[in-house]
């Protein structure tokens, strides 16, 4: 069963303080996740998690990673800002962009980030962008082909196509791209790979590990460029569902320790810093998506409509994700009755849950939509005029901060052109 971190108690007063709908994020749980995470990789002393900051843009929860250790994993201009803003700078910052513009290498020049570039035209780009190539320098890496891993009855544990995305270099790009970088002054370099996303299985990161490391020794043997780090990027997931389990990250520590002893330690390469870009990990069960019920409608279905909408959480809009629903007061209960939890856009896509049992529900009951804390608030638009909402710190005192305020109809204009 999955439990709320926050209790129907503490929720009713927090909402007597702050409207619905508002994501509350569990600065227990951030903390707990990150000493877990750096736990199971203090066997490396190079470690470094850098926090995908699009999972979750907001100072506080940086603030808070940045105490325990974490940098931050940049990908646009505004992300790179609002690093710098947070006191990251230099090494504590990658720069893990696409597509990327002149002005966005500028910056990260400038604040000193590591700069993984995600395709070999990028190393001429860079050079006439900020008219050098850093010592420090880091390319990500494409195998093509299919993923896959943990087969089973019910099919593949992980499962992608990397020869469909449009990231990375290809494995011959990358030998010649770490030539190039090398003849133009580069000297410490760095490989990078995403091969999957949201992994329940603690062999993702190990058998990316095992890729990474031998193509590392290859190139490091190939080319005598010295490769200093490896970066195993995001895609560890986590159980939205209630009958998924939760990957052990300590498993998956002890599991990349083994392929670094295997592959990296023969090669002579123990000096290799291992590197994460974890969002959804960190920060995804650590947060949730508060709503009070508004409406009923009995029609073809059951529909219960909440004050707030995809614009809030698009996933399962987006994706048809399922986000676990709780009936705050109700937790107990049996889920006797099924509903359509729906969001207010002009969209009939806007539906936080499709047929899903619950308990019975009145009108002005809160609840909460589970494991919204990365890519929840982030992915917020304002389709239909939707603002986007505030998001609320629980203190591990027990407290409750605001730390960021709920958009206002003048945001909204701000923007605007009135003749
Ligand atoms: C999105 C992203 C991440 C984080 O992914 P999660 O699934 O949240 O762990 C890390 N690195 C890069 C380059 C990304 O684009």
């Amino acid at each position: 069963m999955k439990k709320p971190f926050v209790t129907a108690q503490q929720l009713q007063a927090i909402t007597q303080q702050y409207p619905t709908p508002f994501h509350l994020y569990n600065e227990k749980g951030i903390r707990e996740t990150a000493r877990a995470l750096k736990a199971a990789f203090a066997w490396n002393p190079g470690f470094k998690e850098y926090f995908a900051v699009k999972a979750t843009p907001t100072p506080t929860i940086l603030k808070i990673l940045q105490e325990e250790g974490c940098g931050t994993d940049c990908s646009s201009l505004t992300e790179l800002m609002l690093s710098d803003k947070c006191g990251f700078s230099g090494s504590e910052i990658m720069f893990s962009s696409n597509e990327t513009p002149a002005e966005e290498y500028a910056l990260a020049a400038k604040l000193g980030a590591t700069i993984n570039l995600d395709d070999f035209t990028h190393i001429d780009f860079l050079k006439d962008t900020i008219g050098y190539i850093p010592e420090t320098i880091s390319c990500r890496f494409n195998p093509g082909g299919v993923f896959q891993l943990g087969e089973s009855k019910e099919g593949f544990q992980v499962m992608d196509t990397p020869g469909d995305s449009k990231y990375g270099f290809t494995r011959e790009q990358l030998f010649e791209g770490f030539r190039k970088l090398k003849s133009m002054g580069a000297n410490r370099f760095g490989i990078h790979a995403f091969l999957a996303s949201n992994t329940l299985s603690d062999e993702y990161y190990p058998a990316l590990a095992g890729i990474l490391f031998r193509l590392a020794a290859d190139l490091q043997k190939e080319t005598g460029c010295h490769v200093c780090f490896i970066n195993l990027s995001g895609g560890v997931g986590i159980p939205y569902r209630p009958d998924q389990r939760a990957n052990d990250i300590a498993a998956i520590g002890a599991g990349v320790k083994e392929q670094y002893e295997k592959i990296l330690v023969p090669a002579g390469m123990d000096d290799v810093a291992i590197f994460t870009e974890l969002g959804r990990y960190m920060l995804g069960p650590n947060g949730c998506l508060v709503t009070k019920v508004l409406h009923f409608k009995h029609t073809y279905k059951e529909y219960v409509g909440v004050d707030a909408c995809a614009a809030n959480l698009m996933r399962p809009a987006m994706y048809g994700a399922y986000h676990h629903i709780s009936v705050m007061g109700k937790e107990d209960l049996p889920c006797d009755h099924v509903y359509d939890v729906v969001g207010g856009l002009c969209e009939n896509n806007d539906k936080f849950a499709i047929d899903r049992a619950l308990p019975e529900i009145a009108l002005g009951d809160l609840l909460v939509i589970h494991d919204s804390g990365a890519h929840g608030f982030s992915m917020g638009y304002n389709y239909n005029g939707k603002l986007r909402s505030a998001e609320l710190l629980l203190k591990e005192d027990g407290s409750v901060k605001l730390i960021r305020r709920a958009e206002t109809p003048e945001d909204y204009f701000s923007t605007m052109i009135f003749e």
